[in-house]
């Protein structure tokens, strides 16, 4: 299994990309999709000042997120595009960035793949930027084990469908490991941001990083299923006995991809329902809109105890 960088090594808090000699090689980088490069960008000015990336699935939930982020900070002079915050990325029809102060709000699609694109395109950003001390979130909505819907489970491990901690892919058609491993004290501060009054539990547990969301996460509502209803029950029932809290599609591949990068990770998701009761996503919108913004408060509030320490 491939090892990490050793941030420790690296003390003076800048993200160096692992393929750094030869992104030196290059006379201009384009981050293809993220509609910015080297030459035309002063990325340094632009962006030297993020100390948190914050990755979801959709843009108009970072976009949303970013909203929350000026108003929490209390920073309203952010540039915008009329009375939204800029889209940094609207260039391209992938993704999206918007930057509030010292925080980016990035969206990376559904799955491992589409998350891996602009992944590696970050970590190169923040490294053009000069960032410092960065640290990197994925807040997003999943499905829960036996757990309430609208729970905030922060993974605690994450493992892919056949239980592995690692993320696997094809270099050069073979198989390259690189193992998942989440930054202890950063999951650990996140589920110190929960909160007595909140209306929602915030546990921590394992996350099954599943490539699929229907035959992968054991649906019967997909258009492919071989399997009945109780290969499902006996399956999920099995995952929670090994501890597995809630199902997504990213944070394997999320935190692999920061440990192989030397940058602190985390992961806070809701869940949506309870796949112990139910395959379908039947909740209304309203309830929907505002239990995504559970991991996103509890990812704020550490983000406000860090600046207001430094
Ligand atoms: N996202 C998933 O991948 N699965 C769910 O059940 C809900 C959200």
């Amino acid at each position: 299994m491939e090892s990490a960088v050793d941030i420790t090594e690296n003390g003076n808090g800048l993200v160096i990309p692992q393929n750094y000699k030869k992104l030196h090689r290059l006379n201009e980088d384009h981050l293809y999709h993220l509609a910015l490069d080297t030459q035309k960008d002063d990325l340094e000015k632009m962006f030297g000042d993020v100390r948190f990336v914050c990755f979801g699935g959709q843009p108009s939930r970072m976009e949303k997120f970013s909203a929350l982020v000026a108003e929490e900070l209390k920073i309203y002079d952010h540039e915008k595009d009329g009375d939204r915050p800029k889209n940094y990325a609207a260039g391209t029809d992938r993704y999206s960035i918007h930057k509030v102060g010292p925080v980016l709000s990035v969206s990376h699609g559904i799955g491992i793949p589409s998350l891996s694109v602009v992944f590696n395109e970050i970590i190169k950003l923040v490294y053009y930027a000069k960032c410092k001390d960065v640290e990197f979130f994925r807040i997003g909505t999943c499905g829960g084990v036996g757990l309430e819907p609208g729970t905030v489970v922060v993974t605690e491990k994450a493992v892919d469908g056949e239980m592995n901690p690692y993320y696997k892919l094809s270099v050069l058609g073979k198989p390259v490991k690189r193992l998942a491993k989440v930054d202890q004290s950063l999951m650990e501060s996140l589920l110190k941001c929960s909160e007595p009054d909140d209306e929602f539990k915030t546990v921590k547990g394992t996350t099954l990083c599943a490539d699929d969301f229907y035959e992968g996460q054991a649906r019967l509502d997909g258009a492919f299923c071989e399997y009945e209803e109780e290969d499902k029950m006996k399956f999920l029932q099995e995952l929670k006995k090994k501890g597995v809290c809630n199902i997504e599609m990213e944070s394997l591949g999320f935190l692999a991809m920061c440990h192989y990068a030397g940058v602190k990770g985390a992961v806070a998701c809701v869940t949506l329902l309870d796949r112990l009761k139910e395959d379908t996503l039947s909740c209304d919108l309203s309830m929907l809109k505002k239990w995504q913004e559970r991991p996103q408060n509890i990812v704020l509030r550490h983000i406000k105890k860090k600046l207001n320490n430094h």
